[in-house]
């Protein structure tokens, strides 16, 4: 109860940034973007190639460094993440560069350990803890949906045939903004959650032998549903949780990409720029919010805004040599906060 007073204090809407540690191997002296890191703050090195030179600060409502922990960065999350079973709706967006850390941050390295879990798995075994310490008043359903939007189309990554068909967003008045064909599976513990996960995985792969890297200019949704029954009163009660690892947000140079290339670019562009729009709109409190420009905009219409929360999670790479577009992922950032 006191969280939720914190909450709405604090508004819905928070951003935070982690920055990526240097890489084995890349650590020849590798020059820094960074000059300094503190709990809300991160002071960037501008040379004057990028304006006025100097140092620039950007300010968060936390800030992760290099050396922070998996479970550092989920503890922090973990009291908007055990909202849902109270019946929020909860967006969590990994945004930066391609490289940056956001598939990292959501669900870990190439071979996870247990240390090394993302905000995925951890997420869904805090959801099955809380729900079971609440089991003598409440009855918990959990169900997980996995979709990619590529150029504008939704997929369900949970197919098990393979199918690779695009499916419509719809909106009915009863259940609210849903993708009616996705593949829903309920899940109750985290062993079902890692065999749902690497089948999503692998629908993503298939997909990437033709254009190598698809999940790099892919957005993948993961959605946890919760359904709440009260054993006292029978009442029901709804949560959501969006967990979006998005597309890389680096611009492509269009005098060098063409066709396919090019396409995939430009609606990357126009989602993550229509997901700036609609934040930064519901940040100010504007009256209209322009959900419609983007399938990830329209997807999620349901949990931004109104009671939702968002957190907006930035990635930045520590090397000098990406700090354009970490410039602009930092400009991004303000723009929603
Ligand atoms: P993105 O999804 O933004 O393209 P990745 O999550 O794939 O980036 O990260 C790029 C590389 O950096 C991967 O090899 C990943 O394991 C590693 N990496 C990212 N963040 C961290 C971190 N906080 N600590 C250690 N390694 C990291
Ligand atoms: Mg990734």
């Amino acid at each position: 109860k006191l969280y939720n007073l914190v909450q709405d204090l604090k508004g819905n809407i928070r951003v935070y940034c982690r920055v990526r540690p240097f890489l084995p191997g890349q650590s020849n002296g590798g020059l820094s973007a960074v000059e300094h890191i503190d709990e809300g703050t991160i002071t960037i090195r501008v040379p004057s190639k990028y304006g006025k030179a100097g140092q620039k600060p950007f300010m968060f409502n936390k800030v992760f460094g290099p050396s922070a922990t998996q479970e550092e960065v989920f503890s922090d999350m973990q009291p908007l993440v055990r909202s849902v079973l109270d019946g929020y709706n909860v967006c969590i967006f990994a945004y930066g560069q391609t490289g940056s850390g956001k598939t990292f941050t959501m669900t870990g390295p190439k071979e996870l350990t247990e240390e090394s879990l993302g905000v995925n798995y951890r997420a869904l075994a805090d959801l099955f803890l809380l729900s079971n310490q609440r089991k003598d008043t409440t009855n918990y359903e959990i169900s997980v949906q996995m979709l990619e939007i590529y150029n504008e189309q939704v997929r369900d990554l949970l197919a098990t045939d393979g199918q690779t068909k695009r499916l419509e967003i719809r909106n009915n008045s009863h259940n609210g903004i849903n993708v009616p064909e996705a593949s829903l599976e309920p899940v109750s513990s985290t062993d079902d959650v890692i065999q749902l996960m690497e089948l999503g995985q692998m629908n993503r792969a298939v997909s990437s032998t033709a254009m190598n890297d698809r999940s790099s200019r892919s957005h993948s949704c993961v959605t946890v549903h919760v359904q709440g029954r009260d054993l006292t009163s029978g009442a029901i009660l709804h949560g959501s949780m969006h967990l979006v690892d998005l597309a890389g947000s680096e611009r492509v140079d269009k005098s060098e990409v063409t066709g396919d290339r090019l396409k995939e670019a430009q609606h990357i562009n126009k989602s993550l720029s229509a997901l700036g729009d609609v934040i930064s709109s519901l940040s100010q409190k504007t009256s209209h919010v322009p959900y419609r420009n983007s399938k990830l905009t329209q997807l999620l219409q349901d949990s931004l805004g109104g009671s939702a929360k968002t957190l907006m999670f930035v990635h930045i790479s520590p090397e000098a040599d990406t700090l354009g577009e970490t410039i602009s992922t930092l400009k991004f950032a303000e723009r929603v906060g």
